[in-house]
């Protein structure tokens, strides 16, 4: 082999969350590379998640898209060249437009996207197709965020910084599990609280991780934020403090917005009532509220994805505006992105309601923007956000559209009725950079490789307004190309080469930095005018800077609205008077209980990158409903046992973990798995289409379900070199492993048939060798290859005789196995040396749940700190600490007092 050119480290941005952390790339020659931390990324000084600090893990080219293909007449994927492929789609749309005008196609694209890819597809449908029908998954993430600041600033704009949470004394996290989902921002947090002594309240209907640190959890219910947010308007109208020299100079609607707040919400008892929170933890909130004047509110999915995610966000500033505790170091109203690039897709219109940089569909607006672009046309009204894009497509009125980097067959609300929809479209474009997606499988026509993370050069706005560059440090694999590439070819084939003759993201990125400073004289808030003009070398060296960038100026700037100044036209703040929190889906004897979907700490939506790392893998198998444990014992469930998690729309079989930290009534489970990943685990499909009446948000957090215990013949795992066909069981989720990939199963088959389905056909020269004690229940099998394990399937009709499987997967990657290792394994016994680590807690250092339980409960350690000093754990990224908390606690409440 020749010996690899390594090429020099990069700096680049994590392509996950909407922290946006800065990472150093180290290629190693071989198309992996070592990641870090980049130390003077000011979103992260050096820092990395979980998941950020296995980024090199995902790097393999196993299960990339490499080529164009086309489908053929019967359903096979066929490999083409660009030129066919880009013909196809052009024509395509081209077709369909003529026959059924613009409004007859769309796009559904993605925050994973980067903003010039962004741009570049925003660009054609609104200027060229002549259509708004350009809709972000962003719409699923953060759309109420928008709706809100839009309500109440005129503009869609972020106030604060990342600064402010390490100079808060207060920070209040609703609706946000950030030690897992914004885990590098809610450690900055930590260390203020450690370091400066700042509290921290977590509202939340569940106790997540993030409560671990808290010194107030409100465990409201569901649905409720809005009045407890509304209650604390109303006391601090009655006691203070109020700024009223902000409330007259910078705001308008304080009377009405406060007429409505007293009537949902007169007095603590009437919040502590209808938010189920004991009247005590109301009253402490709002004392420490109205005693901190350097206070933050962040809010996430919890507060955006709700069918009134958008009075959530405003009865939160609503507070913040009566106090001026606004565009000042340590306080504001701060929403959390999800995505990647969710601010880049607000920035360029990539939501179906804005046109461009920041700007609606006033004629103004429309004019100004087609101008600037020479458009022949320009989208004369708002497109169809998500879930009415879906409906259309079902109802037949979209019958071409291109799905980019996104998965709406896993991810959009009754996800079995968008499959069935996408099946019956004249086109269906993908491109992604996976070959098999459900959303593929849905019966896309045309495939498009895109470039990956690493191979892709342009820009990504994070959650506090901060620019980065995401720079290639790989050549992108076989026929893979960027997607404002791939997106600009096909404007070209329809026609538009003369507005889509660019060359490089960096002058997608200068045309995007000139339309927003365009006629704009500061009446809007979002404008790079000081990044126009930029040399090729200044936009590959461009540093992290936060938005707006005026003309004249380089650095961007820290906070708004410090004094006003807000985008509303007269300069004035709105308080908005939000309405009374009705739900919008309610629970019926069919239906008892209220399905909340989230995330988990280390994967990444639908797994296609996160689920690669072995160690990522470990922390949590398979996809879960957790319950409280009086539910799980009213509806017959243990833990660890299955269950069918069933709503109107769709149901899903997930593995039961009964946690108190649950509310009863309330159900909770992860959207990571898909049809690629599992059995029956799209979550998506289960949930219920309301959607916020002003954003279009979908509630993703409130579906009735039923659940019910599901039993199988037999349970257990298989692991493998080799991937392998899981169908013939009725239950399988897939795992990455080292040396692997290995599959949680269940069924009612006869064992024997099963392991026999699973194993394929046997490698040659394989030797298989097999324990079968039926009548106990057990079976157990394995071939071997030269001595080495090629596969081995482990049964069981009682679960818990089933080993922990972590010595298993190590055997993997062992050399030739010797006969007592044979017997051993056979006999479903560790090897000596061997260890049994249960799921992984620190993915950094690969320390199990067993080790850990060890070392607390023998007394080795006590704190978090020393867990840490004794085997490691927690050091690094400092994602798993909250559960190391937890695990200390749990074993302190189960050890007796010392006499
Ligand atoms: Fe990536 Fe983690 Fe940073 Fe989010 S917090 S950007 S996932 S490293």
């Amino acid at each position: 082999m020749n010996a690899p050119t390594v090429k020099p480290a990069v700096r680049t941005t994590c392509p996950y969350c909407g922290v946006g952390c800065g990472v150093i790339a180290r290629p190693d020659g071989f198309g992996g590379a070592e990641v870090q931390g980049d130390g003077e990324h000011p979103a992260n000084f050096g820092r990395l998640c979980s998941k950020g600090s296995a980024l090199g893990e995902t790097l393999s080219l196993d299960g990339r898209l490499l080529y164009p293909a086309i489908r053929d007449v019967q359903g096979a994927c066929v490999r083409t060249t660009w030129e066919t492929a880009l013909d196809r789609v052009a024509q395509g749309f081209r077709d369909t437009i003529a026959r059924h005008g613009p409004d007859s196609v769309a796009f559904y694209v993605s925050g994973q996207l980067l903003t010039e890819d962004y741009y570049v597809a925003n660009k054609l449908m609104k200027g060229f197709i002549g259509s708004a029908n350009i809709e972000t998954n962003s719409r699923l993430c953060m759309a109420s965020s928008v709706a809100g600041h839009k309500r109440a600033f005129g503009a869609d704009t972020v106030p604060g910084c990342y600064d402010d949470l390490d100079c808060a004394d207060l920070l209040i996290l609703t609706g946000s599990n950030a030690a897992w989902c914004h885990p590098v921002l809610y450690q900055r947090m930590v260390k203020n609280r450690t370091e400066r002594g700042a509290k921290i309240v977590v509202i939340d209907p569940r106790r997540t991780a993030t409560a671990e640190d808290a010194d107030l959890v409100l465990t409201l219910t569901p649905g409720t934020d809005t009045v407890l947010f509304a209650g604390l308007l109303s006391r601090l109208a009655a006691s203070g403090p109020l700024d009223r020299g902000y409330i007259t100079e910078h705001t308008e609607g304080y009377s009405e917005a406060l007429a409505r707040a007293r009537r949902i919400a007169p007095d603590v008892e009437t919040v502590a009532a209808q938010c189920g929170l004991a009247s005590h933890d109301v009253e402490t909130f709002y004392a420490w509220f109205a005693a901190t004047e350097k206070t933050v509110t962040l809010y996430s999915q919890g507060v955006n994805q709700s069918a009134q995610g958008t009075d959530k966000v405003n009865a939160i500033i609503n507070c913040h505006l009566a106090t001026g505790r606004i565009g000042r170091p340590g306080m504001g109203p701060f929403s959390l992105t999800g995505q990647p690039n969710a601010m880049g897709g607000r920035e360029v219109g990539g939501l179906a309601n804005q046109l461009a940089a920041h700007m609606g569909f006033e004629d103004v607006a429309r004019d100004r923007v087609q101008r600037f672009w020479k458009s022949p046309v320009i989208a004369a009204r708002e497109g169809l956000k998500a879930v009415e894009l879906f409906d259309q497509v079902a109802t037949g009125r979209i019958k071409a559209l291109w799905v980019m980097a996104t998965n709406p067959v896993v991810s959009l609300p009754r996800a079995d009725a968008v499959g069935a929809a996408l099946s019956k479209l004249d086109l269906l474009v993908v491109s992604d950079v996976v070959e098999r997606t459900d959303t593929i499988a849905a019966g896309a026509h045309v495939l498009l490789p895109a470039a990956a993370w690493g191979e892709k050069d342009g820009t990504v706005t994070n959650s506090e307004r901060r620019i980065s560059r995401q720079r290639a440090f790989m050549a992108p694999p076989g026929d893979a190309k960027p997607d404002w590439w791939i997106v600009g070819e096909v404007a070209k084939r329809m026609g538009y080469a003369d507005a889509f003759n660019f060359q490089s993201a960096a002058e997608i990125f200068d045309e995007h930095a000139r339309l927003s400073a365009f006629e704009n004289d500061g009446a809007r808030d979002f404008d790079l005018g000081g990044l126009t003009g930029l040399s090729p070398s200044a936009y590959s060296d461009l540093a992290p800077v936060q938005w707006p960038v005026r003309t004249g100026t380089k650095t961007g700037v820290t906070r708004l609205f410090t004094a006003g100044g807000y985008f509303t036209g007269n300069g004035r703040a709105r308080f908005v008077a939000v309405e009374e929190p009705a739900l919008a889906v309610r629970c019926s004897p069919q239906f008892p209980l209220l399905l909340n979907t989230g995330r988990v700490r280390d994967q990444w939506h639908t797994m296609t990158r996160t689920g690669k790392s072995p160690r990522l893998g470990a922390h949590i198998e398979e996809p879960f409903v957790e319950l409280a444990p009086a539910d799980a014992r009213a509806f017959g469930l243990t833990d660890g046992g299955l269950a069918r998690v069933t709503s109107i729309h769709g149901n899903a079989t997930l593995r039961v973990r009964i946690n108190d930290g649950q509310q009863p009534g309330s159900v909770f489970a992860p959207i990571h798995w898909t049809g690629q990943t599992s059995s029956n685990a799209r979550i998506g499909a289960l949930v219920q289409p309301a959607t916020d009446p002003y954003s279009g948000q979908p509630e993703l957090k409130a579906t009735p379900v039923a659940v019910s215990p599901v039993t199988f013949g037999y349970e257990g795992f298989v692991v493998s070199r080799r991937a392998l066909d899981a169908v013939a069981s009725a239950y399988w989720v897939r795992v990455s492993i080292g040396g692997g990939t290995g599959y949680r199963v269940a069924c009612d088959t006869h064992p024997e048939r099963l392991a026999v389905s699973f194993a394929g056909p046997i490698a040659p020269g394989a030797e298989t060798v097999e324990f079968s004690d039926l009548a106990h229940g057990v079976y157990r099998s394995a071939s071997l290859v030269d001595g080495r394990l090629e596969t081995c399937c482990f049964l069981a009709r009682d679960r818990q005789s089933l080993p922990d499987w972590s010595w298993i997967k190590d055997l993997l990657a062992a050399d030739a196995l010797d006969v007592p290792t044979r017997r051993m394994l056979l006999a479903g016994e560790a090897p000596d040396g061997a260890t049994e680590t249960g799921p992984v807690v620190c993915a950094c250092f690969g320390v199990g749940e067993r080790e850990l339980r060890g070392l607390i409960e023998k007394g080795d350690a006590a704190t978090v700190d020393e867990v840490g000093a004794r085997c490691r754990a927690g050091t690094n990224c400092g994602s798993c600490r909250p559960e190391i908390k937890r695990m200390i606690a749990s074993v302190a409440s189960r050890l007796p007092e010392p006499v």
